[in-house]
């Protein structure tokens, strides 16, 4: 065998060796630190975006000291902040909560008869295989009405999530082409990030959206993929408050009042 060959041995043991890490990671639900957490006002950034992105091109989280919502599609890391607006996060900008995934769709699922955000969970939820694995899910189209909020940035000391959703800003949009971005998780995940679904949207133009509370639309005018995930990676924070958090209050409730 001459030396070309074994070059071209090397090379493809090499790309094997890459596809077959990359493949396993991208069928992975990456978490940073846990919505209880969060709940309890675990604000600061623990890990960068740019880590993030390593990770997964699509999920969903907040920033550093709650200065918005993100969305994460495409590859690209969108703050909505508290004017409703999207902004291109910095790769250094840092998150203290955030769920991402590499997103490729295992099924496309029409949705004719639905109109509402009722109507979309009743749908999605009867397309699943399980209730028991994680799944992302895209929904494109044309929307008659949405309705997003967001969450304004805050000061130390940091207020619960639940006294700071009590002045969200809300943002309503007619008539609008978009993308709602959807996690599903397991029930059995209460207390590390939200049990069923949680759902951002953003504008077709990248320029709006946030944390999705109402929606209408035309079944015929919107398509969803979904993505199933079977594996969950979680990076807990190494800070002081998370050391001495207080994790054995169910906080169910006050992420019910959170979450509408
Ligand atoms: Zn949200």
């Amino acid at each position: 065998m001459n030396k070309n060959n074994n070059t071209c041995l090397l090379l493809l043991a090499i790309s094997l060796f890459l596809s077959g890490c990359c493949s396993t990671n991208r069928e992975t639900v990456y978490q940073v630190s846990t919505i209880d957490a969060l709940l309890q006002g675990l604000y600061d950034g623990q890990t960068t975006i740019y880590t993030l992105k390593r990770h997964g091109d699509f999920g969903l989280g907040t920033f550093h000291a709650l200065d918005g919502e993100m969305i994460v599609l495409d590859g690209r890391v969108y703050q909505i902040r508290a004017d409703g607006v999207a902004y291109l996060a910095d790769d250094d900008d840092t998150s203290p909560f955030a769920a991402v995934t590499f997103f490729s769709a295992d099924r496309t699922l029409a949705l004719p008869t639905v109109t509402d955000l009722s109507g979309l969970v009743t749908a999605l939820d009867n397309a699943l295989d399980t209730p028991n694995i994680f799944y992302a899910v895209r929904v494109d189209g044309h929307f008659s009405y949405i309705k997003t909020r967001s969450v304004p940035k805050q000061q130390k000391p940091y207020s619960p999530l639940v006294e700071v959703a009590k002045d969200q800003p809300t943002f309503e949009f007619n008539n609008v082409r978009g993308t709602i971005i959807g996690l599903r998780c397991p029930r059995f995940v209460k207390g590390l990030n939200v049990p069923e679904w949680h759902f951002h949207f953003i504008t077709k133009d990248r320029l709006a959206g946030g944390h999705l509370l109402e929606v209408r639309f035309e079944g015929s005018e919107v398509l969803a993929q979904i993505d199933r995930t079977s594996e969950f990676h979680l990076v807990l924070p190494n800070s002081p408050e998370f050391y001495h958090l207080d994790t054995d209050r169910d906080l169910q409730d006050e992420l019910e009042r959170v979450e509408q």
